[in-house]
């Protein structure tokens, strides 16, 4: 019998270690075996992907490249500038695949376009292989575990997990690969009727990458920003499975701090070098194996008894929660990045106040906050501009190096939603989504939901202040003065509030606080707060505590739409 003609399809998986979906091709003994990776529509138009996620996914792809080469010098990674849906069926043929193989994805749209390929592979006669490798335990296992329901809590992770059984130990990475066969690409190339949706600011051009995806597949060279219409990278964290692996032996070396890891402990104005592992990037696009991370902890962990931190802190904990959020979103499906339709997540009536009236359906009461305030609230916040140098600082870093520290991400989230301007968390979620190198839709999602008290969390009362948080971790506010340079020289009595220093103090810091941020910004300037933030947290938590009161909306539409339920 002819061998195997494999196409092995890289995704979420950029790596050769622990790859059990590459095993599995491997087993296959092909005859050929082709690595391919192919320019999905969906990422290069439509997702909100900003130019610092790009540069780590070509770092990831470069890497991962030269190491496919290096196990067999006729192969590479090679990219091919189609939509998979529409290229498969066409390479199926000219290429004479009878197997292709992948690693599971579980995210929404994931699902879809693996349906529609898997669709295409049968009427090709192409045999699809799928393995899960992406989390700990295969999601939709755990969703079968759980009865069908969505994982809300680390304990409904864990006790569905123990029911499959323990994480299993890493596989090697291979020693050898075998070659491509023949990649002729006469067929037509794929014209995208419309004109694409782009909506990441750091894009320079819209028409760049347009041009390019009807271009011809040429020598299967991995993209450049420039190709993609991105302006440079501003991001010092870069991508690849050999930086990936050489930072988790570094960590991992130091058994202490392995072993006696504890979350919040950790500080989030700590940055050179970070207080976490910083391995989040690698994780999500799989240029890391989460399995391996978890053994390699987990052995330390071991072999340092009862000294040794556990989840929910631990680093073990942190990779359970990763786990909590993909098996949350394999449960729910596409319903599960919004409000809407998703029925374990809170309806709040967000920039709108506490009371409707029933009659007219208009807003009453003390809470209310015009849409163009709270509109407002929101560019100040994405663009780092409060004038709350705490939450600035962070934003900033974030668009800057595309990484900030879990605690960084509560306090700007906290923020933006139930603890200051009381905006939509589906709002913050996106900004994350263009600005942040992990950002992965399950924990994206979930996180930005536990902490707008809409789902896993509901301590709507606990806000994090953007003064004293910030001070209880980093009194001389460097986290401060090295993101907001224009309060660089300030004292530290008034670094997390300078709108108190006096003007002399404010003349000798080289520095006046005054205007908005936004319009007729002048040089020297820091903004003055958006808002007195102990009133707006009153406000906030007054009207969380009426939108938690199950009954007082019930006629209103946009809570039957919205799906009410109590957790
Ligand atoms: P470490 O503390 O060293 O943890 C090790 C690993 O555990 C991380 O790399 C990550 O994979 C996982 N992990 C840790 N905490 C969490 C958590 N709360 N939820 C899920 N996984 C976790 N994480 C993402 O990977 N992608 C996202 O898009 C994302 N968005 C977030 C949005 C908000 C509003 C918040 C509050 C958190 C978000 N997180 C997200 C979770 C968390 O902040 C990051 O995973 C973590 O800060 C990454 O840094 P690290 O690798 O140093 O983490």
């Amino acid at each position: 019998m002819a061998k195997p003609r494999v196409v092995y399809w890289f995704r979420t998986d950029l790596r050769l270690h622990d790859s059990p979906a590459l095993k599995a091709a491997l087993d296959l003994e092909p005859a050929v075996l082709w690595p391919v990776f192919t320019w999905d529509p969906h990422y290069v138009y439509r997702a909100r992907g900003g130019t610092n996620r790009w540069q780590f996914l070509l770092d990831c792809q470069n890497d991962l490249s030269e190491s496919i080469t290096k196990l067999n010098p006729k192969s590479k990674l090679f990219v091919l500038r189609e939509g998979p849906q529409t290229l498969f069926p066409k390479l199926f043929k000219a290429w004479k695949v009878t197997h292709l193989v992948f690693e599971k994805d579980t995210d929404s749209y994931g699902r879809e376009r693996d349906e529609a390929v898997a669709e295409a592979a049968e009427k090709a006669g192409v045999q699809v292989i799928i393995r899960s490798g992406r989390t700990l335990w295969d999601s939709e296992q755990v969703v079968t575990q759980h009865g069908g329901k969505p994982t809300m809590s680390m304990t409904a992770l864990l006790s569905a997990s123990k029911k499959i059984g323990d994480v299993p130990r890493p596989i090697p990475s291979p020693e050898q690969l075998p070659d491509p066969g023949e990649m002729p690409v006469d067929f037509a190339q794929h014209q995208p009727d419309t004109k694409p949706d782009i909506n990441a600011e750091s894009r320079t051009n819209n028409d760049t990458g347009y041009k390019h995806i009807a271009g011809p597949c040429g020598d299967f060279a991995i993209e450049t920003l420039d190709e993609l219409g991105f302006v440079p990278a501003t991001t010092p964290h870069k991508g690849g499975e050999t930086r990936a692996l050489k930072a988790l032996d570094a960590i991992i070396k130091d058994k202490q701090y392995t072993a006696t890891f504890e979350k919040p402990k950790t500080s989030p104005a700590q940055f050179d070098p970070q207080s976490t592992t910083l391995l989040s990037p690698f994780l999500h696009f799989g240029a890391l194996s989460v399995r391996e991370l978890y053994w390699r902890v987990q052995d330390v962990v071991s072999s340092y008894g009862s000294a040794a931190s556990a989840p929910p802190v631990s680093l073990t904990g942190q990779l359970i929660f990763r786990d909590m959020y993909f098996a949350a979103q394999a449960a729910i499906g596409p319903h599960f990045q919004q409000t809407a339709g998703n029925g374990h997540c809170r309806f709040i009536p967000w920039h709108l106040p506490s009371k409707l009236d029933p009659a007219t359906g208009l807003t009453t009461g003390d809470y209310h906050v015009d849409s163009e305030q709270a509109d407002e609230w929101f560019r100040r916040w994405k663009q780092g501009v409060t004038g709350f140098p705490w939450i600035d600082a962070l934003m900033r870093q974030l668009r800057h190096d595309g990484w900030i520290h879990h605690l960084g991400r509560h306090s700007v989230a906290c923020f933006l939603t139930r603890g200051g301007c009381y905006v939509d968390w589906e709002r913050g979620a996106e900004v994350f989504e263009e600005l942040l190198l992990d950002h992965e839709p399950a924990c994206n999602a979930g996180n930005w939901q536990w902490l707008s008290c809409t789902a896993f969390f509901s301590q709507y009362f606990r806000c994090y202040s953007p003064v004293s948080f910030g001070q209880k971790w980093d009194k001389h506010g460097d986290l401060i003065r090295r993101w907001v340079p224009e309060l660089q020289n300030l004292d530290a009595k008034y670094i997390y509030e300078p709108w108190k220093a006096p003007m002399q103090d404010q003349k000798k810091a080289g520095v006046r606080v005054k205007g908005d941020g936004l319009r007729d910004v002048e040089e020297g300037t820091y903004p003055k707060p958006m808002f007195d933030f102990n009133e707006r947290r009153s406000a906030c938590i007054a009207a969380m505590k009426t939108a938690y009161g199950v009954g007082l909306y019930g006629d209103d539409e946009r809570v039957s739409t919205g799906t009410w339920r109590e957790m």
